[in-house]
């Protein structure tokens, strides 16, 4: 039976435990243990996917379909295992499993209650992944110790332990230490509410992870001991860090994973840290600047964004580069062309995302790319925009669109998939998960993937209409990958340019930082070359 590491958060939101669970899963995946993640939600909605990226930031889609919270992102670039949709439960996935076996009758006579219906049906959850084929499950609860919907949750992993045995259970806990500035000191006290509120629930953490701007002192380490009833080194500091790919290695100086497998009764040997080490350093090497406009939606909000960005930074990595982005407002890009700031870029990202806002503005800067020869990638919506984009001005069809945005367009180029018409439920009925796609031989992406078929995951409705494939192949469009079945085009790209390329799916969810994506690979490659092409003109310039 898999041992159980369960991780809670208390003082306040955004404390970054998915990144500690995701770096302790490394940790032990380094020791050779087969390591799995959870995340449990305790929000209504059954799953992400009809949440606004300003509520709650990119749904990261799995190979099966599963539109997921955005840790499960943090996790699978980690610990480098591909998740599934069991890897994700929400409050309202919970009641919906429930009150579907109520509505079956199988509660009949019962009065169907939190505790323990709802309490069982999360631990069915936690069981449902804890498999024979993995050594260590570590459940990630979201939300913060204290809030109201998190209760059944905690009461669930509470019960755990005693199902489960004490030494195959483990409760970290990670807390804020601050810095008040007048007092001149780091505060412990939220730690000691946090934990007592933790208690309160039944849970005595095991572990405490401190985060905090500056390190802790051991002083300050030996009052949190006391004060939580946590051995010493128990008491672990995550300190601030320049990259988060350097948290494995900090939290391993700080001996998590050490006191961890104590606690869980798992001998082994220490960890191969060479291969993160060396990443590390890759990391801290990667400084030659590259500037890549990302052209959005939700540019205020990075982490609608979180697997493109990560994924141009991994690109960065291998290239030695140090990524810069330029967010620019999609409705901006009229304007900014006007005053040359794509002038300022290197390359060009066009991601995915949905609604009319700003499309006109991602088909101008399509255009500009195109015939500026500035390095383009086009993820999903991108391969939406550089489609009608080059319907338009390349093909010559001029009033050219996605029906999405204007449904009695002359030109569909882009249109809703035949199996979709009739849909109007608005969960889950996209083309989801992972698809093949055959590549043609010849062409960038397939050099860039080196392989003939590959699997991308998908998030879409709408999607190139092939009664337009011969006329926009005509005028010049490579479609550079197609379905196994030859009727869905995956991927485009124009062949006298360095390198513009969109696919319909989205590359970003399978990056990692050892092993960048290879379109995104080679459009900071392309990106990096032609800065280097133009660099002696603008020195020039600046003289
Ligand atoms: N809105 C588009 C569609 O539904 C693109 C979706 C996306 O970029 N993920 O097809």
């Amino acid at each position: 039976m898999p041992k159980h590491i369960f991780v809670t958060g208390g003082v306040v939101s955004s404390l970054g435990k998915g990144l500690t669970a995701s770096s302790l899963g490394r940790l032990l995946k380094m020791r050779g243990l087969r390591v799995t993640m959870q995340k449990l939600d305790p929000y209504i909605n059954v799953d992400p996917g009809t949440m606004n990226p300003y509520e709650h930031g990119e749904v990261f889609v799995t190979d099966d379909g599963g539109e997921t919270d955005l840790d499960l992102g943090h996790y699978e670039r980690f610990i480098d295992e591909n998740l599934t949709q069991s890897s994700n439960a929400t409050t309202g996935s919970i009641y919906q499993s429930v009150l579907a076996a109520e509505r079956r009758g199988d509660y009949l006579g019962k009065t169907v209650q939190v505790i323990p219906h709802i309490t069982d049906e999360i631990k069915r959850r936690i069981h449902r992944i804890s498999t024979d084929d993995v050594d260590v499950v570590i459940t990630e609860v979201g939300g913060t110790v204290g809030d109201i919907e998190i209760l059944p949750f905690l009461e669930a992993i509470r019960q755990f332990r005693k199902d489960a045995g004490r030494d195959n259970v483990c409760y970290i806990h990670v807390t804020l230490v601050p810095f008040i500035g007048p007092a001149g000191e780091q505060k412990t006290k939220p730690t000691q509410h946090s934990v007592t509120e933790l208690r309160s629930r039944g849970i005595q953490p095991d572990i405490i992870v401190c985060r905090s701007e500056q390190p802790l002192s051991t002083e300050l380490k030996r009052k949190i001991s006391g004060l939580c009833d946590v051995d010493e080194r128990a008491v672990v500091n995550a300190a601030d860090v320049g990259n988060i790919y350097e948290l494995p290695l900090i939290l391993h100086d700080e001996g998590l994973d050490d006191v961890a497998l104590d606690l869980l009764d798992i001998s082994g040997p220490e960890p191969d840290t060479t291969a993160w080490e060396s990443l590390v350093a890759t990391v801290e090497a990667a400084r030659t600047p590259v500037r890549i406009g990302l052209i959005g939606k939700y540019v205020q909000l990075p982490d609608a964004y979180l697997s493109v960005v990560e994924s141009l930074k991994h690109a960065g990595f291998h290239h030695g580069a140090d990524v810069e982005i330029d967010w620019i407002q999609a409705e901006d890009v009229d304007g900014l062309l006007a005053v040359d700031r794509l002038a300022q870029l290197d390359g060009l990202v066009i991601p995915g995302g949905f609604g009319a806002r700003g499309f006109e503005g991602k088909i101008a800067a399509a255009g500009y790319a195109r015939t500026e020869k500035l390095p383009c990638l086009g993820l999903c919506l991108g391969l939406h925009a550089m489609t009608v984009e080059f319907a338009r001005n390349v093909a010559g069809l001029a009033d050219a669109n996605s029906t999405e945005f204007e449904p009695t367009t002359r030109h569909p180029v882009i249109d809703l998939m035949h199996d979709q018409r009739e849909v109007t439920d608005k969960g889950g009925t996209m083309r989801l998960g992972a698809y093949y796609a055959v590549l043609e031989p010849e062409t960038k992406v397939a050099r860039a993937y080196d392989e003939p078929v590959v699997s991308e995951r998908h998030r879409h409705r709408f999607e190139f209409n092939p009664a337009y494939q011969t006329r926009l192949t005509e005028a010049g469009l490579v479609c550079s990958g197609v379905s196994p079945d030859r009727r869905l085009v995956e991927f485009i790209e124009i062949a006298e340019h360095p390198f513009w390329v969109a696919t319909q799916a989205h590359p970003e969810f399978k990056s990692r930082p050892d092993r960048p994506h290879p379109l995104f690979r080679d459009l900071i490659g392309a990106a990096l070359a032609r800065r280097a092409a133009l660099a002696p003109f603008t020195a020039h310039a600046e003289r």
